[in-house]
């Protein structure tokens, strides 16, 4: 029979996007869909979406004033619905003039800074999500979970609602996009959980360090949980990338696996790619040269095509390596090169950026903000990409820059260690430049090295090529999560 699943997730790409959980959200159900289950996408209904409502063609789903009880209030929401692009998944909003009728995803873009009623918003989703199954009369097998913003969802499953008739046999499956955010609030949450003070004691499942931990409970009510990589499913068990939660994922071990991410290639490939002006494919290669003109002209940067030219894309965060960048760019710019960096997120960094291209205009030039098309043209006209960062889930950059002919010079860590294989290492299937060292060095050496294959033409070409073979497309890991379902249902029922 085919599994029916309820897929829960705080952004799903087209329709609301951070980062790489919206480009899951937006693929991996259709991938399961096309594998035969019967999936479901619910996600809030933001202001943003709203504005975007027509041109995504969301309707009413004429179910409204579904009442939800949130600490002493009751407050009603509406569904409207859509289907995924492309397919036939239908994708649900949640809509709440109180807590999702305003603009921002989860911070407020005029103070920059959380919502203060945040914790409230992620409750009140939860809660309409089991509401939103009853009025639609969908019994899912499957509950899928993704990040703290909803990964509250098993305690309703395994505690409130156990004896409920459309839940009792429901199994949860919490995917961790990103570790490094808990969706930690005071106890006083507790309360709008619904769930009495008794709950709340030292080192229980909902206290930690004093406050309550939303990832933590995911993670211990989950009946399996995942990462999106084999690789940083054991490395966030090791106080190193723990982030705190090391142990707590160490006792649950036996229900921690790792799932790499796929790729959307109906968004994310040259040769069909909408957001640049010429494609191009592994078989023909010069529209991938007419993007490199193009990118340096949009960056307004000397058109000098032999010289290598150096992509960056990502969120300014402490995670990404941007300091390692920041600290050899006076060592950088004496190579003969360029770099182009589009990227929004901490102060510190767009500054940093933004006062070192103004001082090398003529190698580096930056964009601080969100721009997607942007990241797309970035993929296709830069030589090397580059991905030094801290800690990385699974990634998607170099992933997409593989397929773009861009070659990737990655840190060895998480996804980056499990999708990017090193040319000196392996030569005859190396895929790019790996580094182990967080070190500016360290990144030194691996932009060093590739800057010397770059030189030779020919071998270069053989790099970009296999890169652009690789095949991580969603059907491989979607048959994963369809394993991983079956498991989350043994388990439950153990
Ligand atoms: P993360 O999820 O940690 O942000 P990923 O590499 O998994 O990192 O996914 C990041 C996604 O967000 C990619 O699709 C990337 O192109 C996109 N992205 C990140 N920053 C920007 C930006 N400033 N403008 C446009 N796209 C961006």
């Amino acid at each position: 029979m085919n599994k029916k699943i309820l897929f829960v997730s705080a952004e799903v790409y087209p329709f609301a996007k951070v980062g790489g959980l919206a480009d899951v959200a937006g693929a991996l159900p259709k991938a399961l869909a096309e594998l035969g289950a019967d999936v479901r996408v619910i996600t809030p209904f933001y202001g943003d979406i709203q504005e975007k409502a027509k041109n995504f063609g969301i309707k009413s789903a004429e179910i409204k004033g579904v009442p939800v009880v949130i600490g002493d209030d009751i407050e009603n929401f509406e569904l409207f619905s859509a289907k995924l692009p492309d397919s036939q998944v239908p994708i649900y909003f949640v809509k709440s003039e109180r807590y999702f009728d305003r603009k921002g995803i989860y911070f407020d873009p005029k103070t920059k800074k959380n919502f203060p009623d945040q914790a409230e918003r992620l409750v009140f989703f939860a809660k309409a999500v089991l509401e939103s199954a009853d009025s639609l009369k969908f019994k899912p097998d499957i509950l899928h979970l993704n990040d703290h913003h909803t990964s509250i969802l098993p305690v309703y499953l395994k505690i409130l609602h156990r004896h409920h008739p459309i839940w009792r046999k429901t199994a949860s499956v919490l995917t961790i996009h990103n570790l490094a955010y808990q969706g930690v609030f005071p106890a006083s949450v507790m309360e709008l959980l619904g769930l009495g003070e008794e709950f709340f004691y030292p080192e229980g499942p909902f206290e930690f360090y004093g406050n309550v931990n939303f990832l933590k409970i995911g993670i211990l009510f989950a009946d399996v949980v995942n990462t999106v990589s084999p690789t940083y499913a054991q490395e966030i068990q090791t106080p190193e990338y723990g982030n705190k939660l090391d142990g707590v994922l160490r006792s649950v071990s036996q229900k921690v696996f790792g799932i790499i991410n796929g790729v959307d290639y109906s968004v994310w490939d040259p040769a069909v790619d909408k957001d640049i002006e010429y494609n191009y494919s592994a078989d023909d290669l010069s529209g991938k040269r007419m993007m490199k003109s193009s990118v340096l002209r949009q960056f307004k940067l000397p058109e000098e095509l032999d010289v290598p030219l150096l992509g960056m894309i990502g969120r300014m965060a402490e995670q990404k390596g941007f300091d390692l960048v920041a600290e050899i760019l006076p060592e950088l710019i004496k190579h003969d090169l360029k770099l182009v960096v589009l990227g929004s997120g901490d102060p510190k960094y767009e500054k940093m950026f933004k006062s070192a291209a103004e001082k090398y205009p003529k190698k580096l030039s930056v964009f601080t903000g969100f721009n997607g098309p942007l990241a797309h043209k970035i993929e296709a006209g830069a030589d090397m990409f580059v991905m030094p960062s801290r800690f990385e889930p699974c990634g998607l950059n170099q992933m997409y820059s593989l397929r773009y002919g861009t070659v990737p010079l990655v840190r060895r860590t998480g996804g980056l260690a499990d999708t990017v294989i090193d040319v000196d290492e392996k030569p005859n299937v190396g895929t790019g430049f790996v580094f182990s060292e967080y070190s500016p060095q360290a990144l030194l050496n691996a932009i060093n090295r590739a800057l010397m294959h770059f030189s030779e033409t020919k071998r270069w070409r053989k790099i970009i090529l296999r890169g652009m073979k690789q095949d991580f497309s969603w059907e491989a890991s979607a048959r994963k999560y369809l394993e991983l379902y079956k498991k989350a249902i043994e388990f439950k029922g153990r």
